[in-house]
């Protein structure tokens, strides 16, 4: 059997991507390795969302470049594919750069994979059109055994492209314009992972709350009526999704965090300033108070909601006072958890090409001042938890024996000692302490709220 080392970069969609990678070229007779230096087949499925993204992915392909030659002395074939968003944008650049690389496929056409696989060797292919057909329908479906050994918690995804253009991002240029997969298709898979044991689906898109998708009956549904659906599938105890654009907040939405129990009360809303000048000229299209009054609003439907969001530094043009602001919005709202970025200028899109770009100091000192709130927001949120008992969906065995890992709610990574649980399983714990990135517990009720 051949071999196929797959390292994934980025996003949660990535993930998912090399999943379904995983699952078609099981069907063509690799097996998945941990080890890159076995592997007949080396895919890096790249992100492009930073700089530093797409030029990790080319030292990586140095490294690539050494192992197969070296393989290559010892008489053994390697073939190099580069996926993903970096495919998508740098093309034939990336066979320009990177010699060992054989084939570049784009995300939206990694179906084609088995059939540029068997291209000759002196041929080295670059697929990146966006294609008229579904690939979703085109993959195969995981076997129940991939799944299992995937864990309890699935990604899932939804919806794909983003037609917003938010000025610093090169998504709608990379994954194309918005799709949503039909909700048949989604319960089709959604009712296999369950079947295999999964317990928790996040639902995954670029802008996932954008969703629109074809329901059975003909008529379009928003992710609202979605999350209704998903949560009479047995088994399936928890839902999120991510990520999700504030000016797709709909009350249909916002309702489902009210009625829907299987739904998290725990939110990633990205609001990236809190500038008004700013955000408009990320094109983002809400202010910063109507993104406060939209958090209002999502709490009196959850009031327990744990919220995270992503921040960008130093867009261009940010001014002290700008920046400042985002500094009161972080303080105003709070966040339980977040990611921060330094902005960093992505050819073809508009705010590239703005001339008043920040200095790399002052986007250094902002982002360490902006996390170093965001971190002790994070630590306090924590903090809060202790002394609480909340359900903690079991993921794997804990760091010591006898010990279990899982997750609450709010996506925290909790560790209690139990000989008597099983993967799968949500346990109501009593939450005794907190590290620097997980609680501990101790079982409050036996174990309970078994998969069906
Ligand atoms: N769709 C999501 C939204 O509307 O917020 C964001 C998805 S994007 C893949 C993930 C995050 O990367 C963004 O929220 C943003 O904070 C960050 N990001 C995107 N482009 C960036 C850039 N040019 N520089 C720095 N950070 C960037
Ligand atoms: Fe990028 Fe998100 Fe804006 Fe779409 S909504 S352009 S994915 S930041």
């Amino acid at each position: 059997m051949k071999k196929v080392f797959v390292k994934s970069y980025g996003c949660q969609m990535n993930v998912y991507d090399a999943e379904r990678m995983a699952d078609m070229l099981a069907s063509e007779g690799y097996s998945e390795t941990k080890a890159m230096e076995e592997a007949d087949l080396v895919i890096l499925n790249t992100c492009h969302i930073r700089e530093k993204a797409a030029e990790k992915v080319y030292s990586e392909l140095g490294r690539v470049r050494e192992l197969k030659n070296e393989r290559e002395a010892a008489g053994y074939e390697t073939k190099v594919v580069v996926a993903g968003c970096v495919a998508q944008a740098e093309g034939k650049e990336i066979l320009r750069r990177a010699p060992a690389v054989d084939v570049v496929v784009g995300p939206q056409n990694y179906h084609n994979l088995p059939s540029l696989l068997k291209k000759p060797r002196s041929e080295r292919v670059v697929d990146t059109e966006f294609p008229v057909e579904d690939k979703f329908d085109h993959l195969p479906k995981p076997s129940k055994a991939a799944i299992r050994n995937r864990g309890v918690s699935a990604f899932l995804t939804i919806q794909e492209g983003c037609d917003k253009f938010c000025t610093f991002c090169v998504v709608p240029y990379t994954r194309g314009a918005e799709v949503s997969r039909p909700v048949a298709k989604i319960l089709d898979e959604a009712l296999r992972l369950a079947d295999a044991g999964v317990r928790e689906l996040t639902l995954i898109g670029q802008n996932v709350n954008a969703y629109h998708g074809e329901g059975p009956d003909g008529a379009v549904w928003s992710l609202g009526r979605l999350l209704h659906r998903l949560a009479e599938i047995p088994g399936i105890a928890r839902l999120r999704y991510m990520t999700s654009h504030p000016r797709d907040m709909d009350d249909e939405l916002i309702a489902a965090h009210r009625d829907l129990p299987a739904v998290m009360p725990y939110l990633h809303l990205p609001v990236q300033s809190g500038s008004d000048r700013i955000l408009d000229a990320m094109n983002r299209r809400h202010t910063g108070d109507e993104y406060r009054r939209l958090i209002e609003r999502i709490r009196k439907a959850q009031p327990n909601l744990a919220l995270s969001s992503d921040f960008i530094v130093g867009f261009p043009g940010e001014t002290d006072a700008e920046f400042e602001d985002t500094m009161r919005l972080v303080s105003d709202v709070g966040f339980a958890s977040s990611f921060s970025f330094k902005y960093s200028p992505r050819p073809g899109t508009p705010a590239a090409d703005i001339e008043t770009q920040v200095s790399e100091a002052v986007k250094a000192e902002r982002l360490a001042r902006l996390q170093n709130l965001l971190e002790m927001q994070r630590q306090a949120f924590n903090h809060g938890t202790v002394g609480q008992t909340l359900d903690v969906l079991l993921e794997k065995p804990g760091r010591h024996p006898g010990q279990m890992a899982g997750k609450s709610p709010y996506l925290q990574p909790v560790q209690f000692e139990s000989d008597r649980h099983a993967v799968g399983e949500i346990v109501t714990v009593r939450i005794i302490g907190a590290g620097s990135n997980s609680l501990f517990g101790e079982i409050s009720e036996p174990g309970n709220q078994a998969a069906a």
